[in-house]
């Protein structure tokens, strides 16, 4: 049954057309059930009726044609339960609804499972059978499985419904992609996907001018996988039977000018990448190898797919990776990661979009910090078609619209416009002081990674660094940068913001920050070997860190910080507290004139929160990293778009631990800040400052917002608000309760996704 599962998902998802779709689907189930009836009506979400959108055994020139009302006939009951329907006697049941063209009337036995995603159902697959006989448990298991895997599937597929399997795809049509708002603001430009090698089927439609040469690399590629077949071939010879060696045979000639070759060259001849046509042949051939019943045929799709493969390392391996971005490029790619922001020049880069992860992904954050508008986890998106299209990226809303129109595009200009309008109102509160209206003072600091970051962060009026992530560097290198590279980029950092504090992180790798050179392999890299846990097991690695963070110092008027991501014990910060003391000591053995900076603890970690007062009372100061903080106490995974909703800055657990932790820290008399995304969400800012956080530490974007809504409230009132928020048990309740607030405080603008400028 597995195998039957896992072929009909397979096909399906290969199928990118809803209509192919849902054909596959009656088809192979009713095949794989052996039913006389299969059907599949869908929900028209603007008409709010359930469509007959195809069928094996009923009337298929009704397809399209016949509807059913929400509440109309055993559909509409299942739709209605969302739960299966199993009927031996369906005509008998009060709300059997008979409809005439359909030609159902002599089946008995119905059986209909809701097609439900995201506890929206979607609609209805059924089977149906003349004799009376109730289905048993494993078929209505069977097509339960079945319907839960195809949900995504049909949603993904009723998205890009405009797309067929073969040939170049047609044009995509005004679409609205919803995901998870990234980092704030719209661009409007031209989408660039960005892929993992070796994936054939990640490979995206692009075209190509370069006719003759596409073809030439082609055929040189076929010429060294053929050879590449010959030596396994030969090389297998005495272990093998002659009838496996058959097999070598097949595969050269699959090679043929009269076969995949051929039709490969027929469509670069035509205009399409050599990669894409490549794709495009494969992913045919294997298609309908797997909607073969015979198993030994079915292999065959794997071999197919194997040749693919094999051709397409070889093309890759003869391919320049670097490619020049046009302006107002928006990157989209499966999972984007840090490291691919930096392969885009700034100036280029309007947009981010990644089919995965979420708001407080560190791309998104990194985003943030540039000030590109990105959304994140757009799970539906037709990547492999929306290469070079024109894109629209709303970083507000968390929505992406392909191929706009003119009214989407007028709205959109608008808003940049507003948007604009809004950040120039601010300015002037650029060089105001940064305090409650009854004086109550709180230090607006910044979250940096890139140099690029620095200029933005002093035009806000950042008052220092409150989080500088220094593996961003780490990240953008192909080896650990040695003691004196990591001097120099900390001392032009230090200078740049002199005579301002400047808090640097040493090294947070792991979880989803990865190093291209040092690779880490787990299971559960978030509850893994993350943040301060490599480098006190690398003491060679963090000895370097510091070591460049202090000589940076010399002779520069600026204050040094040196922050511990992700500590979960005291013998951490004790051993990480020696270290640091043996590098201070060691450097001022060199002769070099350095202070030995203030040492801080992150805290980001339920365990830190219950040992904050422990950990503090050794260390100068603490600050809170809420974007773990927030994931590890709720156990939602920031870069999870599924749950995505789950994760609250509004929590009232989030909110206790965040107010437990100030005040271990002010009963040792020791500041206390936080660098989470928390600090620059507008509303949350307020209740952290009723909460007594010294310092404030956020992504330049949303300093001046920040600093308006601090300044716009009395601390006796924020802490009036704050009082009451720490009594109630409902994180939508608290949100909608702070933003009431914050309307009441003149700041209304601030409450919608995007701020609403008054023009
Ligand atoms: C945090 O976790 O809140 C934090 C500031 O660190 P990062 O986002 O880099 O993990
Ligand atoms: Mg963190």
């Amino acid at each position: 049954m597995l195998d039957v599962l896992r072929r009909i998902t397979q096909e399906v998802d290969a199928a990118r057309d809803l209509n192919i779709a849902l054909d596959i689907i009656v088809d192979r189930v009713q095949s794989a059930m052996g039913t006389e009836v299969c059907s599949v009506y869908l929900l028209d979400d603007e008409s709010k009726q359930y469509v007959f959108m195809a069928t094996r055994g009923l009337n298929t020139e009704m397809v399209g044609k016949v509807t059913l009302e929400l509440d109309e006939g055993l559909v509409g009951l299942v739709g209605e339960r969302a739960e299966p329907v199993n009927l031996h006697n369906a005509s008998r049941h009060p709300r059997y609804h008979y409809v005439g063209e359909l030609g159902e009337e002599k089946y008995e036995s119905f059986l209909g499972v809701p097609i439900i995603h995201h506890r929206k159902v979607l609609g209805v697959i059924v089977v149906q059978q003349t004799g009376r006989r109730r289905f048993d448990e494993s078929e209505e298991a069977f097509l339960i499985t079945l319907s839960a895997q195809l949900a995504g599937i049909i949603v993904h597929a009723q998205a890009t419904g405009a797309f067929t399997i073969s040939g170049v795809a047609a044009d995509l049509p005004a679409s609205r992609f919803p995901g998870t708002a990234g980092a704030p603001g719209v661009a409007i430009g031209t989408s660039i996907v960005i892929y993992p090698e070796a994936d054939l089927y990640q490979v995206p439609e692009r075209t190509t001018k370069k006719i003759k040469s596409e073809k030439k690399i082609f055929r040189n590629a076929v010429k060294e996988v053929r050879a590449e077949i010959r030596k396994l071939g030969s090389r297998l010879s005495d272990r093998l039977q002659p009838e496996e060696l058959t097999l070598f045979d097949a595969y050269q000639r699959m090679l043929d000018e009269t076969a995949i070759t051929g039709e490969v060259i027929e469509r670069i001849d035509q205009g399409v990448w050599s990669q894409t046509a490549l794709r495009q042949v494969i992913e045919a051939h294997v298609a309908s190898f797997e909607a073969l019943d015979d198993h030994y045929m079915r292999e065959r799709g794997s071999d197919v797919l194997d040749l693919g493969q094999r051709i397409l390392t070889k093309l890759q391996s003869k391919e320049e990776r670097k490619r020049t971005y046009p302006r107002g490029t928006v990157l989209i790619g499966d999972d984007l990661t840090p490291g691919m922001l930096a392969e885009v020049p700034r100036s280029k880069l309007a947009g981010l979009v990644s089919v995965s992860g979420s708001g407080s992904s560190h791309v998104a954050i990194l985003a943030k910090a540039m000030g590109v508008p990105t959304v994140m986890g757009v799970e539906d998106l037709p990547l492999h078609l929306l290469e070079e299209k024109p894109i629209i990226v709303d970083g507000f809303d968390g929505v992406v619209i392909t191929y706009p129109n003119k009214d989407q595009l007028a709205l959109y200009k608008r808003i940049v416009k507003e948007e604009a309008a809004f950040v120039e109102g601010l300015e002037p509160l650029k060089d105001e002081r940064c305090e409650t209206k009854d004086g109550h003072r709180v230090l607006l600091w910044v979250n940096t990674g890139l140099m690029t970051d620095v200029a933005r962060s002093l035009d806000r009026g950042a008052e220092g660094v409150g989080l500088y992530r220094t593996e961003v560097h780490f990240m953008m290198n192909d080896r650990f940068p040695t003691e004196e590279e990591q001097r120099l980029i900390y001392r032009k950092h230090l200078k740049a913001f002199s005579p301002r504090q400047v808090t640097m992180r040493t090294l947070d790798i792991g979880g989803d920050k990865a190093l291209s050179y040092f690779p880490i392999q787990e299971e559960n890299p978030f509850l893994g070997w993350r943040g301060i846990r490599v480098t006190l097991d690398h003491p060679e690695i963090f000895l370097a860190q510091v070591r460049a963070m202090i000589k940076a110092t010399e002779g520069v008027d600026a204050y040094l910080r040196i922050m511990l991501p992700m500590v979960s014990s005291i013998a951490e910060v004790d051993e990480a507290q020696r270290l640091i003391s043996q590098c201070y000591r060691e450097i001022v053995e060199e002769g070099v004139e350095v202070e030995m900076p203030d040492v801080g603890v992150m805290i980001e970690v339920p365990a830190a929160v219950y040992q904050a007062r422990d950990i503090v009372k050794r260390v100068d100061f603490l600050s809170v990293g809420s974007n773990d903080l927030i994931q590890y106490m709720l156990a939602v995974d920031r870069n999870n778009s599924r749950v995505a909703e789950l994760y609250q800055d509004f929590h009232p657990a989030v909110l206790q631990a965040l107010k437990q932790v100030v005040d271990a820290a002010h009963s040792e008399r020791k500041p206390v800040g936080i660098c989470g995304e928390m600090a620059g969400n507008p509303s949350a800012a307020i209740l952290l400052t009723a909460m007594g956080y010294d310092v404030l530490s956020m992504n330049s974007t949303n300093l001046l917002m920040v600093k308006w809504v601090i300044r716009s409230f009395e601390m006796t009132r924020a802490k009036k608000m704050l009082n009451k928020v720490l009594k109630m048990d409902n994180a939508f309740l608290i949100k909608s309760y702070v933003e009431d607030e914050m309307r009441k405080a003149g700041l209304g603008q601030l409450i919608h996704s995007r701020p609403v400028a008054v023009v």
